[in-house]
């Protein structure tokens, strides 16, 4: 204690404040040399109080006591000033005692005390100070050495030298040596000094990069302390909730994701959320700076990047989805479909057979036209449900485009033939479909190819059932492929192409059949279409198909039945009053543009209703569709006759001749022609006359070849014949040439 005590106040302690080396250094100086003049003295003083006689020395020494404790104890405030005392004390003290005294050993202590004060002064003061009393000390050495000359010729040398010996030493030499070495001490510590300086501005630098890195920073020790952070990773770590604590451990405020073990921090990378908030991410970065020890950690908010992330891979599952999947029933689309398929195909051994086909859900158009597109989409939907219900596990079911689903089913070593393998089929579709409420009644068309006989591979596979489903009818709604008919269609293609033509050019003309009365009088026409391409006619049951197809039914309809009113309207005025029947195959009428040029017609022309009529055929399947029934009750509302055509041969039921406001009844040529022989078919012709009867309709039985099938219709109350027995169809040309002649003829009729 004592010692620290000591070096603390002689300020010799290593710790002392850079910068101020100097001043330190001579206050150190003053301290000791006045310290230790206190103590000689106070020893002498000691001393002289067992000595007898010497007071006057003994109160001399108390002077000089107090005046050095005196300078002790200001010397810690006024430094300065009480070194220029105690030089002043000593200098004064020793001039007395040299010029003064007389005794030897005053004389030396004063001549040591000024010799030795260029040394002092040069502790206690600059260098330039000390030179001056160095110069001071000539004086004594003059004083001395001339003492020294007068004493005796023969001494002269060894005293003088004696005494310039000591003056250069101690006034000289010693002073020179020490302010080389303070000069040296005082040079290293301006050194230290600019290194000290630079080394602050460093770690200003290191600070100021440290705090503005743009990144969320930390510096942390192994265990994790946190030793610095930066703004930014303070605002990132704490919220509003919990402030950040200086020495807190990144473990109070982050919690690792994964697997990334206890030390996280200590990973080149770690997935982290804060502690208070578990929804934001952060991610830890470790820089490569482990040198010292420490861990240099930057932080990055990846919230926002994983919620990108997150967004990015269902983008692309949904993508994937959209790639391979149908959005609305979530069935495999036709590129998944035929890769299931192939992949299927290529799993199973040679011998396996297998069925494709396509089936399609008839006028859903017309659906979509009357129920709106949401009830049409969960038709569609319902329908692939039921379809994966009934369908075995083995088998692969797509929608392609539209209301096609494609159907692949395995069949294993067994080869189905064609009647059980729709009879299959068929089990599968169901008969009505609910939605909203409402139960709709269902039709499809079905394309059907074998594998491996038909196509080795889904997509060759799927290319056969779509030309068999372009061949399925409103009769025969199962088609299978062959190979004759994929030379059909390329023909069938060609004659649409001219059949378009034709209609857009008018090419297709009207050709007449009479209708007749029982005594064989024309009461009415049937027009019928005839298309004439490279001279050959063309069967309208064929090109009305393709027309069909084409959906070019409701411009050829409205050509004929344009050109047929101009007729009508010269009969009118010429007072042939025989209407004629127009086939209407259903395209027509669901066509907007098509009915509204009939209403248009009968409103300009009134007459009309009793000079045109309509035949729609039973056989077409669009003829049950609700919208049609709708259309012919305000045809009929406005006057139209209405003819059920063919019937007997449909689909439709007897109940929906409730629903067609028909008026007249046409019994189909199948029926007629095995007349008169069986009784069966006279049996259903007798009952079909009476239905029509009940009914309030009027019956004309069509395809009348013989006398005796004319006579036997005529007896089972026919009102209408018509047949080739009569007369066969002839142009329209024929009836109007010659300003009508022959069409005049049948005014007779009336
Ligand atoms: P359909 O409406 O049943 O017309 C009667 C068909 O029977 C006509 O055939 C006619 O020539 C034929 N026929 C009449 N009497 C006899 C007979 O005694 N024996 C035989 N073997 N046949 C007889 P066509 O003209 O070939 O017409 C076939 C079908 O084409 C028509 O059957 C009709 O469904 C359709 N068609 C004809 N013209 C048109 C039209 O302008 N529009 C529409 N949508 N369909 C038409
Ligand atoms: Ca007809
Ligand atoms: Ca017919």
């Amino acid at each position: 204690m004592l010692i620290n005590f000591l070096k603390n106040y002689f300020l010799v302690s290593s710790d002392q404040p850079l910068g101020r080396e100097e001043k330190t250094f001579q206050q150190s100086a003053l301290r000791i040399l006045l310290a230790l003049t206190v103590c000689i003295f106070f020893i002498s003083e000691i001393h002289s109080l067992f000595i007898p006689g010497e007071l006057s020395f003994l109160s001399i020494n108390s002077v000089y006591l107090c005046l050095l404790i005196g300078l002790l104890y200001f010397s810690k405030k006024y430094a300065k000033v009480t070194a220029v005392l105690f030089l002043l004390t000593l200098v004064t003290t020793s001039f007395l005692l040299l010029t003064l005294s007389d005794e030897f050993h005053a004389e030396k202590y004063a001549l040591v005390s000024l010799y030795s004060l260029p040394l002092i002064t040069r502790l206690l003061f600059s260098f330039r100070a000390c030179l001056v009393a160095m110069a001071i000390n000539v004086y004594p050495f003059f004083l001395m050495t001339s003492d020294s000359l007068n004493v005796g010729q023969s001494d002269l040398a060894p005293s003088f030298y004696f005494q310039l010996l000591t003056f250069v030493t101690l006034n000289i030499g010693l002073p020179l040596a020490v302010s080389r070495i303070i000069q040296t001490l005082e040079s290293n510590a301006s050194h230290m000094k600019v290194l000290y300086r630079k080394l602050n501005d460093n770690y200003a630098m290191y600070e100021e990069f440290f705090e503005n890195t743009g990144t969320p920073s930390l510096l942390c020790d192994q265990r994790g302390k946190i030793l610095k952070a930066n703004q930014l990773a303070r605002d990132l770590i704490s919220d509003s909730k919990r402030k950040y604590l200086p020495d807190s451990t990144i473990t109070d405020w982050l919690s690792p994701l994964g697997d990334t073990g206890r030390f996280f921090w200590q990973s080149n990378v770690a997935e982290c959320t804060l502690k208070q908030k578990t929804n934001i991410h952060i991610e830890i970065r470790r820089a490569a700076l482990t040198q010292h020890g420490h861990y240099v950690l930057h932080l990055q908010n990846t919230t926002q990047l994983r919620a990108i992330q997150q967004e990015l891979e269902s983008t692309q599952q949904t993508n994937s989805r959209l790639a391979h999947f149908d959005l609305l029933t979530l069935l495999p689309n036709h590129r998944h479909f035929c890769h299931q398929v192939n992949q299927r195909i290529d799993e199973q051994d040679s011998h396996l057979t297998g069925a494709m086909f396509i089936i399609r859900i008839s006028h859903f158009k017309l659906l979509n036209k009357q129920y709106g597109k949401d009830s049409a989409n969960k038709v569609i939907l319902n329908f692939s449900k039921m379809l994966q219900k009934r369908l075995s596990e083995q088998a692969i079911i797509g929608r392609l485009r539209g209301v096609k689903f494609s159907c692949f089913v395995p069949l294993g070593q067994t080869y189905l033939i064609q009647k059980k393998l729709s009879t299959l089929i068929h089990s599968i579709l169901p008969s009505q479909i609910t939605v909203d409420g409402s139960r709709l009644n269902m039709d499809y068309h079905v394309g059907i190819a074998y594998y491996h006989t038909d196509g080795k591979t889904a997509e060759e596979l799927l290319e056969h059932c779509e030309m068999a489903l372009e061949y399925s009818t409103s009769i025969d709604r199962f088609s299978y492929y062959n190979h004759n008919l994929e030379n059909k269609l390329i023909e069938e293609h060609k004659l649409g192409l001219k059949l378009s033509t034709a209609i857009k050019n008018k090419e297709i003309s009207i050709w007449l059949q009479p209708q007749v009365t029982p005594n064989g009088q024309i009461c009415s026409f049937e027009a019928l279409a005839r298309w004439q391409s490279n001279g050959k006619f063309i069967p309208p049951t064929s090109f009305i198909k393709i027309a069909e197809d084409l959906g070019l039914l409701p411009l050829l309809a409205e050509n004929l039945v344009r050109e047929l009113v101009v007729t009508l309207s010269q009969w009118q005025k010429e007072h042939i009053h025989t209407p004629i029947a127009f086939n209407l195959a259903g395209q027509e009428l669901m066509n907007d543009g098509f009915f509204a040029l009939l209403m248009t017609l009968i409103a300009d022309n009134p007459w009309l209703t009793n000079m045109l009529e309509l035949e729609i055929t039973e056989t077409s399947s669009v003829m049950t569709h609700p919208l049609i029934h709708k259309r012919l009750r305000s045809l009929s509302q406005y006057g139209y006759s209405i003819a059920i055509d063919d019937f007997g041969t449909g689909q439709a039921s007897l109940g929906q001749l409730v629903d067609i406001p028909a008026d007249i009844l046409k019994i189909d040529r199948r029926f007629i022609s095995p007349l008169p022989g069986d009784q069966r078919h006279i049996d259903i012709v007798k009952s079909t006359i009476q239905l029509a009867e009940s009914l309030n309709m009027k019956v004309i039985a069509e395809g009348i070849e013989t006398k005796e099938q004319a006579n036997l219709l005529a007896a089972l109350g026919c009102h209408t014949l018509q047949g080739y027995y009569f007369a066969k169809p002839s142009p329209l040309s024929d009836w109007t040439a010659k300003d009508n002649a022959k069409a005049k003829e049948l005014r007779m009729v009336y």
